[in-house]
């Protein structure tokens, strides 16, 4: 009899991820005849529009379709620096930025590289659930600070400043924010700029996925803009997924501090090596168009979210702070009395809903919605919800 194959307790540590894993049951349940309401996936619905997919299919046909550069194709890398400076507001050359497979890897590569074990990562909640997991990947223990509803789910610089450790290596930011859509403004950055400045051990990586998905009202700004004298500290993580409909394409990219980057290459090199490389001429020519496509996608984004915003306040019980950007709302439903997971359960035993648990961001009280769905989609998981609440 051979001998049982134990796992890495790194590997049995693991928590796969959820978002993915009720996605994906979504999908099969459907698949199999059920019928299933899905408003789980942060994902757009929209197809990646048509330029973007005629640049990767020319470039596939032209044969670009072997090994590339490691950090990502010259003139891909050189346009994302181009991006940073003009929109973004923050200086940044070519080699200060290397091309990952989605935001993900830019995220994994840099707690590698960043992180010896024992080192804290500071995350306020609610968070998106694969921060956690790639800190504990690299060795790091998780330093939660908490945030309130009532406190409109925002970063207290107070609360910060009183989370921050000797060991407190890097604090993860994340707006527009998955899940709760809170944006910090510009006195917010301001503020936590200033309790950074107190902190020097302290490095930031700044997820800015959702940059272009904002409500009308509010404005993206880039820490290392706000606060150009600690750019050398900033790490930015972002991609083309989330703006630009490119979810399968996985090409994101991770900008920061020359050596930073070039270990996180060296990180690349021994494990993915290049990114796709024709799936990175359609991100080229994504990234050097106008933006009309984005906006229209992200106005198209507002009106949903603000239909389900207006759904769910009508129905008894849920408690939202309106969302600020990105696509999720992420309503308090304790008043129902159920813990998030047996909530969710049972609303895709009982309602063919798929949602996502709050536990999984941080918050148990709360359930996340994505409206990147139809309208039709997106009002008959309300009315789904309704149903449940009303049998409650
Ligand atoms: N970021 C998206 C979400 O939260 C995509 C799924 C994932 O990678 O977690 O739903």
């Amino acid at each position: 009899m051979p001998a049982p194959i134990t796992l890495s307790a790194r590997a049995g540590a693991l928590q796969p991820s959820l978002t993915l894993a009720i996605t994906a049951k979504a999908r099969q349940l459907r698949s199999e005849g059920k019928d299933v309401v899905s408003l789980s996936a942060g994902e757009p619905d929209f197809d990646t529009p048509a330029f973007i997919r005629q640049a990767a299919s020319d470039a596939l046909e032209a044969g670009h379709t072997r090994y590339g550069p490691v950090s990502g194709e010259p003139a891909l890398r050189q346009a994302i620096a181009a991006k940073l400076c003009e929109e973004n507001g923050v200086p940044t050359s070519s080699d200060q930025v290397l091309v990952t497979n989605g935001g993900k890897q830019a995220l994994y590569n840099l707690f590698q590289v960043l992180l010896n074990r024992g080192d804290g990562v500071l995350l306020p909640a609610p968070y998106w659930l694969s921060y956690p997991e790639i800190a504990h990947l690299a060795g790091a223990r998780v330093q939660i600070i908490p945030s309130t509803a009532a406190g409109g789910f925002r970063l207290d610089p107070a609360a910060l400043e009183a989370a921050i450790t000797p060991t407190s290596r890097l604090l993860v930011l994340n707006s527009p924010s998955n899940p709760t859509g809170m944006v910090l403004g510009r006195h917010e950055l301001e503020e936590i700029a200033a309790v950074l400045r107190r902190h020097p051990q302290l490095l930031v990586v700044c997820d800015e996925i959702y940059e272009f998905l904002l409500a009308p009202g509010h404005s993206h700004h880039s820490l290392a803009a706000v606060a150009p004298d600690l750019a050398e500290r900033i790490f930015i993580v972002n991609g083309f997924a989330k703006g630009w409909a490119m979810t399968g394409w996985r090409v994101g990219w991770l900008a920061g501090a020359r050596e930073v980057v070039a270990a996180a290459s060296a990180l690349q090199s021994q494990s993915t090596s290049n990114v796709c490389t024709f799936a990175q001429y359609g991100a080229l020519a994504a990234i050097t168009a106008p933006r009309d496509c984005v906006l229209a996608m992200a106005a198209d984004f507002n009106r949903r979210r603000l239909l389900l915003s207006e759904g769910l306040a009508r129905i008894p019980g849920l408690n939202l702070l309106p969302p600020e950007g990105a696509f999720y709302a992420f309503p308090d439903a304790s008043a129902w009395g159920l813990d998030s997971m047996t909530l969710c359960n049972r609303l895709l035993d009982e309602q063919g809903l798929a949602l996502v648990p709050g536990v999984a961001f941080g918050d148990d009280r709360c359930i996340r919605l994505s409206c990147a769905a139809s309208d039709t989609t997106l009002i008959e998981g309300l009315e789904r919800l309704r149903r449940f609440q009303a049998g409650l």
